[in-house]
């Protein structure tokens, strides 16, 4: 599990990986194990016929820079790869709320020394002196606005600009798919896209009838904007229920993506895919962690 194929300062959570340390990563994936399709993958854990290391590359959310930085790689080494894709964010003129969030607090500016502000009828307020502070004060709200809503977000956003003394601007690096892009991922014969909701929620928090919406309708959206038929989903942020799983079924999909970290096995539900959320490990790392992944039985 990937998100982003780029070098940034500024990444607490690690999701970006470097454009060198990812083609070292897929080289190496070539090289030792057995890359393949998720939808393959997901037929041959179905039938039991899943061949020994074999792995299937994902990215969720659907930055640009898939396109441009991550599929080049693919390309260089003829690997396969699914993108799944939220698709409020596509065309959209802002960066993913958590990324703003980031910059705002994170960024070296010169800040005040106390963060204050409203977040769903909760008053909150955190030092922001020093970067411990702000990474501390950036994971409180992060985790604080992750289950709401995009204009309640927006508000926020708003406000940590005013704060910071910066603007809201959507910077070139943080930017997900134009929808020339999604075209043009859509029509690579080596690209599969998926869904990853309308909006980005944390679906359990929804009602079952608000978390259909999210999920059926970005599974409309997408095949509209694409002309073909989506039958992958990656739950986001991982967080799924037994009725947000039998949502996704019923939705139409063929598989669903957690965040559950471990392999998948022969017979494994195809609708609770674990993981291996890869950071940006060089190459030394990435095998060991790699190893580590495929030899621990436990
Ligand atoms: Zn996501």
């Amino acid at each position: 599990m990937y998100h982003r194929i780029s070098d940034t300062s500024i990444e607490p959570n690690w999701l970006a990986v470097s454009p060198k340390n990812f083609a070292a990563h897929v080289q190496y994936l070539k090289q030792t194990f057995n890359p393949m399709r998720l939808t393959d993958l997901v037929e041959s854990i179905k039938d039991g016929s899943l061949p020994d290391r074999s792995v299937a590359i994902t990215f969720d959310d659907g930055y640009s820079d898939n396109l441009t930085h991550a599929l080049p790689v693919l390309e260089s080494f003829a690997v396969p790869a699914t993108i799944f894709v939220t698709t409020t964010y596509v065309d959209s003129n802002r960066e993913p709320w958590w990324d703003e969030m980031k910059h705002f607090l994170l960024a070296p500016r010169c800040v005040p020394a106390q963060l204050s502000i409203q977040v769903a009828d909760g008053d909150y307020s955190w030092p922001t002196v020093t970067l411990e502070d702000r990474l501390a004060a950036h994971q409180e709200l992060e985790n604080l606005m992750r289950p709401l809503p995009v204009p309640v977000n927006d508000a926020i956003l708003d406000h940590l600009a005013t704060w910071a003394g910066s603007h809201r601007k959507l910077r070139p690096a943080y930017r997900t798919v134009t929808m020339p892009q999604l075209t043009q991922l859509a029509e690579h014969p080596l690209i599969e896209l998926g869904a990853h909701t309308l909006t980005h929620p944390i679906l359990p928090t929804l009602t079952p009838e608000d978390q259909f919406n999210e999920i059926v309708g970005s599974r409309y959206m997408l095949e509209k904007m694409i002309h073909q038929p989506v039958l992958s989903f990656a739950y986001p942020n991982g967080d799924f229920t037994e009725e947000t799983r039998k949502l996704v079924n019923a939705a139409g999909f063929n598989t669903a993506c957690t965040t559950i970290n471990g392999r998948v096995e022969p017979g494994d539900d195809v609708f609770c895919l674990r993981r291996c959320a890869v950071n940006d490990w060089d190459i030394a790392l990435f095998k060991k962690n790699l190893e580590a992944f495929f030899h621990d039985r436990s």
